[in-house]
């Protein structure tokens, strides 16, 4: 690399085609590489290089490397700049690419490109002397040439100028300072117009400046346009005394760009006003003494400690939480003793011993506001109302509703919080609560308290026995508060499956309420009045489009469900409304082309289409008393009733295999036939639903079986027919 006139790079180089960024010598710049020709120069060249030389190569600015290694190369910027490749780094995401840090060291002529692939290689001509950064600062080569001489001159003394402009306790700052007497004048140009804030475009006009001259001429603007900026942005903040404060800093990156001023100011005021807010709202959030004193010491801790302090967020977080807490909102009880039967009769039916109980409870509440009275909890299998029963009590007094599911809770800090010593401490389940529903006097259902754990971390059962004492409760301390909060207005219910596994402490706190399963009877009625409303509603159905008739629940219930309560039944019907509702929704469409063709009802056993899809209902019962006579004669009648709803499947609504079918005992080659051609169309009337109107093919019928089943019928019945 040495020759007699200094050190030189090597003739031939391999270019860095970049479009973003312009390398300056004496500069230090990070590219980012992803295109193939780039690319394919790091991994070659730079990463498999082993000597100084290799790690040279040339950045040609303003060109843009081609996406594909196919493409043919753009026109190469004719001047580029040699720089060595300080460091490489290489990541896989989001795409493959390296990072390089490119130090700049002199200028370069493209001569002649030597070859394309797989990285560009070209013959160079070196443009500026590589040892000028090593000679002493002098006005060297300027000093020769007077105009040159003046030009240098007056270039360094608008450095200094901007210099004195900036914070000099910036290190880059102060680096800059160093460097503006140690260079030689020559090279001033390179790193002052790298350093200040300039475009691309500016610093292209640099590079490409070959004389000297032309480069202090290009370069001398830009720094005077540095200072000029700098000197309005000073004159504004003289303007406004308020902003005296303000700090000039400067990147680290080491430009000095006017956006780069610091406005910390600002935020200080914000934060000012922050903590008065939170003042205000600590002392209108109406809470007790006790706790006014910890929140005002809490804030007064805060507003000492800066913001980037992890406690910071801490304090802040529990400051909220306390102005936030109902500590005297309450909701005003309407209780009326009779208006509360008849919506507990309006949403439930039988249950007669536990409604009664409910309202001997709401009564004495009634006549003594303050009563300490028991804790109801209902015990029985799922599914017969316990919930909806914590509900309705809440909707009869005018109070939240808010529920805590409990099974499975095995930490005693789920109930009473974690002290705030530990990362990551929140409240309990009963703060919370209170957070959520915004008044201290909710219903707080507590949800399968059978199903409470146990382990290493206390048992949440002794921590609910706070809870629910109404001689302790009125002082219930969450961990995380560490102040007493007022539980005595808190309604709590609480619901278990079985007595057995409830802790007998906690047992003894609760009055138990034994709620029994259905009859089947009682089962079809809760049904009907108002298990299948409530599904057409939240189906968006109407009872004209789906009819289930009672024996049909009969029929969903003792061959579809076996339960204690209803939630299954519930879970069928929902499955119908969803299958009619696919009808319903495809009728739709269908009746709006119908309406356009005039009506010519089709004829079929002597009824017309639509007046089919109405009485098509092959009762259960019927159907299951023909097969079940083990006669020749009554499979030709199964086999006559199969071709017939084939015939008019079309118009059939509900598809239900009867398990029965399967497990019948007949023998032979006809009971085979029949089930082959019966497998899946084994019609059994689960519910028929009638079109809207007549004339209208829009009926539908729902499936308590899965949607799976329905298109299985669907596919059988199509082969069949
Ligand atoms: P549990 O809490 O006992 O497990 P839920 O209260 O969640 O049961 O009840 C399940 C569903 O059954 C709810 O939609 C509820 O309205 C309904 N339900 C249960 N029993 C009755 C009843 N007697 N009358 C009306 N709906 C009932």
């Amino acid at each position: 690399m040495t020759s007699d006139g200094g050190i030189k790079i090597p003739s031939r180089l391999p270019l860095l085609l970049s479009h973003e960024g312009v390398l300056l010598p004496g500069s230090t710049v990070r590219f980012s590489v992803d295109s193939p020709r780039n690319m394919q120069l790091v991994s070659q060249r730079l990463l498999r290089g082993t000597s100084l030389k290799s790690t040279i190569i040339g950045v040609i600015p303003n060109t843009r490397d081609p996406e594909h290694d196919t493409d043919d190369l753009p026109t190469l910027h004719k001047i580029g700049t040699a720089g060595i490749a300080v460091q490489v780094v290489g990541s896989n995401w989001p795409k493959p690419h390296y990072s390089l840090l490119i130090t700049g060291l002199c200028r370069f002529r493209v001569s002649s490109l030597l070859k394309e692939r797989p990285f560009v290689l070209a013959e160079v001509e070196q443009l500026d002397k590589l040892d000028q950064y090593t000679t002493p600062a002098t006005e060297g080569a300027a000093a020769e040439d007077e105009e040159l001489g003046e030009l240098s001159k007056k270039f360094y003394q608008a450095a200094v100028q901007l210099l004195g402009m900036l914070d000099m306790s910036v290190p880059v700052v102060a680096k800059f300072r160093r460097l503006l007497d140690s260079l030689p004048r020559e090279t001033l140009p390179d790193v002052v117009a790298s350093m200040i804030r300039t475009s691309n475009k500016e610093k292209l006009q640099v590079l490409d400046a070959v004389s000297l001259e032309e480069r202090f001429k290009k370069a001398l603007p830009m720094l005077t346009k540095q200072i000029e900026g700098l000197k309005l942005l000073q004159k504004t903040r003289k303007m406004n005394p308020d902003n005296e404060k303000r700090v000039l800093s400067v990147r680290k990156g080491g430009v000095f760009p006017g956006r780069q001023f610091n406005l910390d100011g600002e935020d200080e005021e914000e934060d000012g006003d922050d903590a008065v807010a939170l003042e205000k709202k600590v002392h209108g959030a109406n809470m007790p003494d006790a706790a006014l004193r910890v929140c005002l010491k809490e804030l007064k801790r805060l507003k000492k400690m800066p913001q980037s302090m992890p406690e910071y967020a801490l304090t802040r977080n529990y400051l909220d939480l306390m102005v936030e807490l109902p500590w005297s909102k309450s909701t005003k009880d309407c209780l009326d003793i009779r208006a509360a039967r008849t919506l507990l009769d309006n949403d439930h039916y039988a249950m007669d011993k536990l409604k009664r109980r409910v309202l001997e409870y709401l009564a004495v509440r009634q006549l003594k506001t303050s009563l300490k009275g028991p804790i109801l909890c209902f015990v029985g299998p799922p599914g017969v109302g316990k919930t909806s029963v914590g509900r309705s009590i809440a909707r009869t007094l005018g109070r939240e509703f808010h529920r805590i599911a409990l099974g499975g809770v095995c930490d005693q800090s789920d109930i009473r919080g974690h002290r705030r010593t530990y990362v990551g401490s929140m409240p309990g389940r009963i703060i919370n609560g209170l957070k959520t529903v915004g008044v201290n006097n909710p219903v707080f259902l507590l949800d399968e308290v059978d199903k409470l754990g146990k382990s290493l971390q206390g048992d949440p059962a002794a921590a609910l026995l706070e809870v629910l004492d109404p001689e302790q409760n009125h002082s219930f301390t969450d961990h995380y508060l560490n102040v007493a909060f007022d539980l005595s207005q808190v309604l709590f219910i609480a619901t278990a499956n079985t007595t057995a596994t409830i802790p007998p402490a906690l047992l003894d706190r609760m009055e138990v309420l034994q709620v029994p399963g259905y009859t089947q009877e009682e089962r079809v009625e809760i049904a009907h009045r108002h298990l299948i409303p409530n599904q057409l509603e939240q189906h968006g159905l109407t009872p004209q489009q789906l009819h289930i008739p009672q024996e049909t629940t009969q029929d969903i219930i003792s061959r579809y469900t076996r339960e204690a309560g209803v939630r299954s039944l519930e879970r069928k019907i929902g499955a119908i409304c969803r299958a009619v509702a696919v009808k319903v929704a495809e009728g739709h469409r269908v009746t709006k082309t119908e309406d356009l063709i005039p009506e010519s009802p089709t004829q079929q056993g002597g009824k017309t289409l639509s007046s089919l899809s109405l009485c098509v209902i092959i009762r259960a019962g019927t159907f299951k008393h023909k097969y079940n006579q083990n006669t020749m004669a009554n499979i030709e009648t199964i086999k006559y009733c199969i071709q017939y709803i084939v015939k008019i499947v079309d118009q059939v609504t509900v598809l239900i295999l009867p398990p029965a079918i399967y497990t019948s005992t007949y023998n032979g080659r006809v009971i085979r036939e029949f089930l082959q051609m019966t497998r899946l169309i084994a019609v059994l009337k689960v519910c028929s639903v009638a079109g809207e109107k007549e004339g209208r093919q829009g009926s539908s019928q729902g499936s308590a079986d899965s949607a799976y089943q329905t298109v299985r019928h669907s596919s059988v019945i199509s082969q069949t027919s």
